[in-house]
């Protein structure tokens, strides 16, 4: 079976190709050559999800997963969340959006966070919701080099290092987006 996987990272798609069994193959957007602009305009990580998905099912008859995910604060009350992507502003920085985060918490006691992906899959005229939580906190300032995004400044929960202190490897074990995808290979595997 072809899945799509609306995703143009190359990695993220090797990683969970390994995850799946081996009738399972899986495409990017470049591989149905789908080159659009996916509006991501929903309040919500499901939301948004489910409109990336839904527009490849519905454009490109494709059975499909597609994933968001935001960082929530609690004493932001779940800021930026769905915004992280541009929660400094348009265009998107990680810069720019870690150094408004670490303002944001200046004198703030409570640095608890959450990462959560939501996993939106189409298949076969029916749809399912996945999700991923990696609970940690928001460190003073930033620490390591690896990663992405806000990495170098989320520690999780009973670690010492922050996410860009990991390997990849050791990240997807305990992250929020390893976790959702486990959940949807799971699922897969009923599809052999
Ligand atoms: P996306 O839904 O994967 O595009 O993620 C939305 C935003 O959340 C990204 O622009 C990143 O800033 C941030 N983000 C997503 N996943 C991670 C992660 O694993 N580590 C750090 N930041 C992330």
């Amino acid at each position: 079976m072809k899945l799509v996987f609306a995703t143009n990272n190359l990695n993220k798609l090797a990683e969970v190709q390994k995850m799946l069994p081996s009738s399972i193959e899986l495409l990017s957007l470049k591989d149905i050559n789908c080159f659009d602009e996916i509006d991501e305009t929903a309040t919500t990580l499901e939301g948004n999800a489910q409109l990336k998905a839904n527009h490849i099912t519905e454009k490109f008859s494709y059975n499909c997963f597609a994933d968001d995910t935001g960082l929530e604060v609690e004493s932001l009350n779940g800021e930026p969340g769905v915004y992280s992507a541009r929660y400094a502003g348009e265009p998107a920085n990680s810069e720019n959006n870690m150094q408004k985060l670490l303002t944001e918490l200046e004198n703030k006691e409570n640095r608890k966070a959450q990462f959560r992906t939501s996993v939106c899959l189409n298949i076969n005229g029916e749809q399912f919701l996945f999700d991923g939580i990696c609970k940690g906190e928001i460190l003073q300032q930033k620490q390591g080099e690896k990663g992405f995004g806000y990495d170098p400044i989320f520690k999780p929960k009973g670690y010492h290092q922050s996410f860009a202190e990991m390997s990849a490897e050791e990240k997807n074990k305990i992250s929020h987006r390893g976790l959702a995808i486990q959940k949807l290979v799971g699922f897969l595997k009923k599809y052999k």
